[in-house]
């Protein structure tokens, strides 16, 4: 662990990603509205996670720009929301070809900007193209509705698109997150303004520059899809508030989600919410131990451990916690640290030198509450980059503050349980209902903690497998709605019923 890793691997990557970068560097990057770039008066810095310095300026958006592009959005909305569904799906399926073409230039200026390391985010446009093709195939029956006759009425209802979309999107995984969102939402028909996260906005840039592609060479609105870069409290706010914006598909922490609710709340927005997580991954005595421990190790430190679906808490059976936890230590000191552009390197710099200062408080706290920190709770590497040894903390118990709170980190606490009952209790002893993931031979019991658990998703014997018709969201503080399959066109789409007389009743006479 810790030490630095060099290859060629990582100096042709690194060449490659400069030239991919090389196109922001010379001024802001600016706003996309209504197809044209819109530079913004003011700006703010975006930081190389790897060594802090500024990779680029990006244009900072308010109440002005999230104005023009809403509007934008509402005059594409009357022309796109009547194109036939064969023909979005043709034009989503233009869009997946067109990422799968820039795949590479995709995966690395995502692996620059956000510090996950390229091992990973090599197939983040290929997940993201999957989206739009998924989206693509259900955009011709999305509006299918259902036929509820009676004897007197035939009722039938239809699903129209709800109007101009806004999508808010996190730092962490951010192309594939946008593509969970936006892919749907045009499947339906509603036009979209995008505010994606100010630590690493570049690749939103590049799905913005495919789909206006695509749009303009198919001859139709250029607001169909609007990019508007800035802060949460600015652009995102504005957002929140405009009036031609019908609904919030979010993802983001769950104490965002709430001020979002308060800020949509005069224009009655309707909100899709994917927010934070302490998902426990529960590992009874009877598990396969070995697969158990290749998966806990997973859903914890890939990803910088800043995945909203990670196994952040261990509850492992008292039988087996000391042998687990000491297995798991030797691994976790394995796990190599590095540039996020080697393809070596397991874990890389986390975003920003405020998280990493957030993530490291919580080492202070596992102390102040009586918790060991078996390995890790500092700083990793030599050098100016926002790298974090990973991070195990064991003999914790629920109470804790790292047993309780989202550290978005990689930093696994592990909590010792008695049985069943006991398991469940700890599981849900937490505000979050994410994901949850058990580890066990015992159908029975798989079947009765599945069952049990709040959470939103649950993998039994299985690390976080995404199948996309599946429903994907959480209960609880983490989320408000579900992603996949047909459940994401719940919000947006309105249900519409029409009841045609048959002439068989009488209608009510009054003023005879
Ligand atoms: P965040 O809530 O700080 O920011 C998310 C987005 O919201 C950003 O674009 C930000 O600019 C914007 N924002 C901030 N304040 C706003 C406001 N008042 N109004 C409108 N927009 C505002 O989250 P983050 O730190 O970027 O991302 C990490 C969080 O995202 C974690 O909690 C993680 O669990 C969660 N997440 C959840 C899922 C999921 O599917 N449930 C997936 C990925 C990440």
């Amino acid at each position: 662990m810790n030490k630095p890793l060099a290859s060629n691997a990582l100096t042709e990557n690194l060449r490659k990603a400069q030239n991919y970068l090389a196109r922001f560097k010379n001024a802001a990057v600016p706003h996309r509205i209504a197809g044209e770039n819109v530079v913004g008066h003011a700006s703010f810095e975006n930081f190389d996670p790897s060594d802090n310095t500024v990779l680029c300026q990006i244009s900072s958006g308010g109440a002005h720009e999230i104005d023009l592009a809403a509007r934008a959005a509402e005059d594409a909305f009357r022309i796109w929301k009547d194109v036939p569904g064969e023909r979005r799906r043709a034009l989503l399926h233009q869009i997946a070809d067109r990422i799968e073409a820039r795949a590479d230039e995709i995966a690395l200026i995502e692996s620059t900007d956000s510090g996950q390391p390229i091992r990973y985010m090599a197939k983040a446009a290929l997940r993201g193209a999957e989206n739009f093709r998924f989206y693509a195939d259900k955009a011709p029956e999305a509006r299918d509705g259902l036929s509820l006759p009676t004897e007197t009425h035939l009722n039938y209802t239809i699903r129209q698109p709800i109007g101009p979309v806004g999508v808010i999107t996190p730092w962490n995984t951010p192309f594939m997150l946008s593509t969970w969102k936006i892919a749907p939402a045009l499947a339906a028909g509603c036009t979209i303004v995008h505010k994606p996260a100010e630590w690493s906005p570049l690749t939103a840039v590049i799905l913005s520059e495919i789909m206006s592609e695509v749009f303009e060479g198919a001859g139709l609105p250029k607001g169909i899809v609007n990019l508007v870069h800035g802060l949460g409290e600015t652009a995102g706010k504005a957002l929140t508030e405009h009036p031609a914006i019908k609904a919030i598909a979010f993802v983001g922490e769950s104490i965002t989600g709430s001020h979002i609710m308060a800020q949509g709340a005069m224009t009655l927005k309707r909100v899709h919410f994917e927010l934070g997580g302490k998902n426990p991954v529960i590992v009874f005595d009877d598990a396969d131990l070995d697969r158990a421990l290749d998966a806990v190790l997973f859903m914890i430190y890939s990803l910088n451990g800043q995945r909203c679906t990670s196994s952040s808490r261990a509850l492992v059976q008292r039988s087996i916690y000391a042998e687990f936890t000491a297995k798991l230590k030797a691994r976790v000191e394995k796990i190599a640290v590095g540039h996020p552009l080697d393809p070596a390197t397991e874990l890389g710099p986390l975003i920003h030198k405020r998280h990493v200062e957030k993530v490291l408080s919580y080492t202070a706290h596992a102390k102040a509450d009586g918790a060991e920190v078996a390995t890790g709770g500092n700083r990793a590497l030599d050098g100016k980059g926002n790298f974090v040894c990973p991070t195990l903390f064991t003999g914790a118990a629920t109470s804790m503050r790292i047993a309780q709170e989202e550290i978005f980190g990689p930093v696994l606490t592990a909590i010792p349980f008695d049985d069943e009952a006991d398991a469940l209790r700890i599981a849900n002893d937490v505000r979050y209902g994410l994901a949850a993931y058990l580890w066990t031979g015992d159908v029975g019991r798989a079947h009765r903690i599945a069952q049990g658990v709040d959470a939103g998703m649950v993998w039994v014997n299985s690390e976080n497998v995404r199948h996309l018709p599946t429903p994907f969201g959480g209960v609880k503080a983490s989320g408000i709605g579900r992603d996949g399959g047909d459940y994401a066109f719940e919000i947006y789409m309105e249900q519409k019923n029409i009841a045609i007389g048959l002439d068989r009743h009488r209608v009510p006479k009054i003023g005879v």
